[in-house]
């Protein structure tokens, strides 16, 4: 799989992660996820939950994008920040990573 196959592949996976969390802010499911995280507060606790998973997927989504993008460029591979050469394993366990190790 090409780097650029990754990224498509793990944008289309957030998208989808994202959708069903906005689901799943309605009926059957907001209880079940509030079940199974154990909480005594579902609605509360499972509120706050749902936002910061949306939070936090909504940013590994822009950094897919933007990882894209640079892809297209083809300032992929290197540090946002210092513009040094991103390495190979970091980029290996996230492709979508736009900074190197010190600017992570
Ligand atoms: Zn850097």
């Amino acid at each position: 799989m090409t780097v650029e196959e990754r990224l498509a592949a793990k944008e289309a996976e957030v998208q989808a992660q994202l959708e069903e969390l906005t689901g799943a802010q309605e009926g059957h499911a907001r209880a079940a996820l509030a079940r199974c995280l154990g909480e005594s507060e579902p609605l509360v606790v499972d509120r706050s939950t749902a936002v910061t998973a949306h939070e936090s997927l909504g940013r590994l989504l822009e950094e897919v994008r933007l990882a894209r993008t640079r892809l297209v460029e083809g300032s992929y591979g290197r540090c946002a920040v210092c513009g040094g050469p991103i390495p190979e394993g970091r980029l290996g366990a996230r492709p979508w990573a736009t900074t190197c190790l010190r600017h992570g």
